[in-house]
């Protein structure tokens, strides 16, 4: 199952990723946007990573609690357009997850999907816009399939991951209709969304934490 100690793990996990592609990120981001998407993730996640390896304070009693600390920390320390973004996803991962201290598949998919609505509460961005929305909608509905039909977290999050990378490659023919990019108009047609790159980043983190 989903702990605290995965949770804690995936942060380090994604930071430690997005740290290694941060130059990729950048470059993306150069191509329909203004060169930061590496600098803005890297930076921030640094930072959320580095607070949570202090010691909890009793505050992460719950999963729940921990996530939204994660959120909490995600409107602080990350700059640019995905910081109140990722920050919702995760507040609203933490509201779902509630009181509970670890989240099989089937919920840790229902608490996804509560903080992918957050998101899109916050953005409102939809389906073939040209956000990270494209990468992260079809991985929580890959997971929640997975766990619907009784597949175990690794098979589950492994599933999500593939259909984040398919949706990631699936934004290079879209026309951005959010952010940045949107500024381009046709322009930004031919290039993957650096926010979808760095989200596929977030879920192949998941699997390497859960394995
Ligand atoms: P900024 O655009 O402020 O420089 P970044 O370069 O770090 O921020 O991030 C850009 C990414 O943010 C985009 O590639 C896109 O995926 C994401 N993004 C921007 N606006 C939205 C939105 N309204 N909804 C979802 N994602 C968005
Ligand atoms: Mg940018
Ligand atoms: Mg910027």
């Amino acid at each position: 199952a989903v702990t605290n100690g995965v949770i804690i793990d995936w942060l380090a996990r994604f930071h430690d990723i997005v740290a290694k592609q941060r130059a990729y990120l950048t470059e993306l981001d150069s191509a329909i946007g203004d060169a930061d998407h590496g600098v803005n993730m890297d930076r921030g996640l640094a930072q959320v990573v580095a607070m949570l390896d202090q010691p909890a304070d009793g505050s992460d009693a719950s999963t729940g609690a921990l996530l939204e600390r994660i959120g909490n920390a995600l409107l602080t320390s990350l700059g640019g357009a995905p910081g109140p973004l990722y920050s919702a996803l995760f507040l609203g991962a933490g509201a779902a997850a509630g009181e509970r201290t670890r989240l099989d598949p089937a919920e840790l998919a229902d608490s996804l999907r509560a903080g992918l609505a957050e998101l899109v509460r916050r953005g409102s961005a939809e389906s073939g816009d040209k956000t990270m929305f494209d990468a992260l909608d079809p991985a929580v509905q890959a997971l929640q399939k997975a766990a619907d039909d009784g597949a175990g977290l690794g098979p589950a999050t492994a599933a999500a991951a593939a259909a984040a990378v398919a949706g990631r490659e699936a934004t290079a023919p879209m026309l951005a209709r959010k952010g940045r990019a949107s500024y381009l108009g046709e322009r930004s047609i031919g290039h993957v969304d650096p926010g979808a790159a760095s989200a596929t980043m977030l879920v192949i983190a998941l699997v390497e934490a859960v394995a």
